[in-house]
């Protein structure tokens, strides 16, 4: 049985209007409770942000959109369809990868096409192991979802069964690189397949082969366009939530939760309005900062952070593909850079501190190509995420790196070598940008600069990540969002938004 709040939960105050929060309120609603969602933005979306100026719309979070079934479930909460609310374009051609050594892949969403560019890059036996993969991929995330991802998990002890066995077997605790390789032969397919373990905060060299599923979330199940960006979804999560009569408080910044014995009673925001509240939801990066006897995790491990560059451009940039995973040559050393000496990540503790990449790995999301609407006749807008070390020493980041002096001079150097990788006219057609660095992460109340929270590594995911319901604090206070479990990314906040209002409810069947 899933342990859940006792007593009253009438009224449920949810600190947070991203993805995980806008979730909660949603099956929280559903269900029937009176739900307030405090943001302190001016609107919602959190990471998933969105900035317009002279005509260009520039998505500041998540460019890869994935796993559309979660949003339709969870509008589902309140009786609404997904296309009432969005519009969602499946991309035929999920990304083109583009290797250090001058050849490009494009992969298809379609598996028979996908199979023949392979065939034709790397030959029959690649293609044939292609299939092979594929097919045990989404074989894996099967296995997976139910048991060890879509559940909330109080103990280790909850995974055991026949499909820790299953997953066992399969060699899902095994290292992801030796996964890959035990695969494919050709070293690009071996990075096509393991550079999501980032996405995750791992390097594939440490992490556990299971993380191969999340290349079933994009390179098997397909990506999407959410038709005016990916701002959209929290947009239209809103106002379905709206619409069900959740209440929005904007520019509303909690600054404490009150308590009265074991619970809190009220949630006070900063211009000292106070919202009574039974239960009460916290979204927020580091929550153990707001919630009274809540600890953060003991000897945390952060993922890597990024450098997020984000820009309009006066150029149609012919040829460029919707996303883009340009790989440098370096790949091993990728890892070694961004993570040395971290926990877990790479060497021993005391090590050596992270770096920016030599040789970098980029990913370059240029939504306009589906999406006019983004920018104006003859622009573009792109999206460049650069991965770099995080701000914690203890997870092999770099407290030492002076972002305020290196942040403009990586742009630079990151424009650079895109032109040299093909996008060329990129840096001069440049008319409106956003950069944020791990200085502006930490400014925004991430832990260790970085807005992707503590990584998935094998001691922080599943039943050793922070649940969804902690022990200690206030009986009456849960946790969502990228903090908790199951984790990282768009799908999983989804996710921990339903753990998270399954924790008031109780189990709502489905
Ligand atoms: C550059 C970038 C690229 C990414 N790329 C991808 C991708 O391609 N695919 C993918 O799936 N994921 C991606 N992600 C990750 C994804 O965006 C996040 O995991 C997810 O959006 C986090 O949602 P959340 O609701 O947990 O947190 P948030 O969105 O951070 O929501 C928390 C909210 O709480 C509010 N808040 C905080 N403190 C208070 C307070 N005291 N009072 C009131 N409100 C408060 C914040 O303003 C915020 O709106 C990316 C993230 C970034 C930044």
């Amino acid at each position: 049985m899933v342990r859940t709040v006792p007593g009253r939960t009438e009224r449920v105050v949810v600190v947070g209007a991203g993805l995980a929060g806008l979730a909660t309120a949603l099956r929280l609603r559903g269900a029937g409770r009176e739900v307030t969602v405090v943001e302190r933005a001016a609107g919602p979306g959190g990471r998933a942000g969105r900035v317009e100026r002279e005509g260009y719309a520039l998505d500041t979070g998540p460019s890869v959109f994935t796993a559309p079934e979660i949003v339709a479930d969870t509008l589902g909460a309140v009786g609404e369809k997904l296309e009432d609310r969005l519009t969602l374009v499946p991309l035929e051609t999920t990304y083109r990868a583009q290797f250090g050594d001058g050849s490009a892949l494009d992969v298809h969403a379609d598996p028979a096409a996908f199979a023949a560019e392979v065939a034709s890059l790397c030959g029959p036996a690649e293609a044939d192991a292609l299939r092979r993969y594929l097919a045990d991929l989404a074989e894996l995330y099967r296995l997976q979802l139910t048991t060890f991802i879509d559940r909330n998990l109080d103990s280790p002890l909850d995974l055991l069964g026949p499909e820790l066995v299953a997953l066992a077997r399969r060699g899902g605790f095994r290292r992801l690189s030796r996964h890959v390789e035990g695969y494919f032969a050709d070293d690009r397919l071996r990075r096509l397949f393991s550079f999501q373990a980032l996405y995750a905060g791992v390097s594939p060299f440490r992490a556990i082969a299971a993380y191969a599923v999340i290349a079933q979330l994009d390179i098997g199940a397909g990506v999407w366009h959410p038709m005016g960006g990916i701002a959209a979804v929290p947009d239209a999560l809103a106002a379905a939530a709206t619409d069900a009569g959740v209440t929005f408080r904007y520019g509303a910044d909690v600054a404490e939760l009150e308590t009265s014995g074991h619970r809190v009673s009220a949630v006070r925001l900063a211009d000292g309005d106070r919202l009574p509240a039974d239960a009460v939801v916290v979204t927020t990066d580091q929550p153990w900062q707001l919630v009274p006897g809540l600890r953060a995790p003991r000897r945390p491990v952060y993922s890597p952070s990024c450098v997020a560059l984000h820009v309009g451009v006066r150029s149609d940039l012919p040829g460029q593909a919707h996303h883009t995973i340009s790989f440098g040559q370096s790949w091993r050393g990728v890892f070694d850079e961004l993570t040395p000496g971290g926990r877990l990540l790479g060497g021993g503790p005391g090590g050596r501190r992270g770096k920016i990449m030599s040789d970098p790995s980029l990913l370059v999301s240029m939504p306009s190509r589906t999406d006019r609407s983004l920018a104006p006749d003859g622009g573009q807008v792109l999206s460049i995420v650069a991965p770099t070390p995080n701000l914690d020493r203890h997870s092999g980041g770099n407290p030492d790196l002076d972002w305020t002096t290196v942040g403009p001079r990586y742009r630079d150097e990151v424009l650079t070598t895109l032109e040299a990788r093909g996008w060329t006219g990129l840096t001069g057609a440049i008319e409106v940008e956003e950069m944020a660095t791990p200085l502006d992460w930490a400014a925004q109340g991430m832990a260790a600069g970085t807005p992707f929270a503590l990584a998935h590594t094998f001691g922080q995911t599943g039943p050793f990540r922070p649940s969804t319901l902690p022990r200690r604090g206030p009986e009456n206070v849960v946790l969502a969002g990228s903090s908790v479990q199951p984790g990282v990314g768009v799908p999983m906040v989804l996710i921990s938004g339903r753990l998270a209002a399954e924790r008031i409810t109780g189990p709502v069947p489905r």
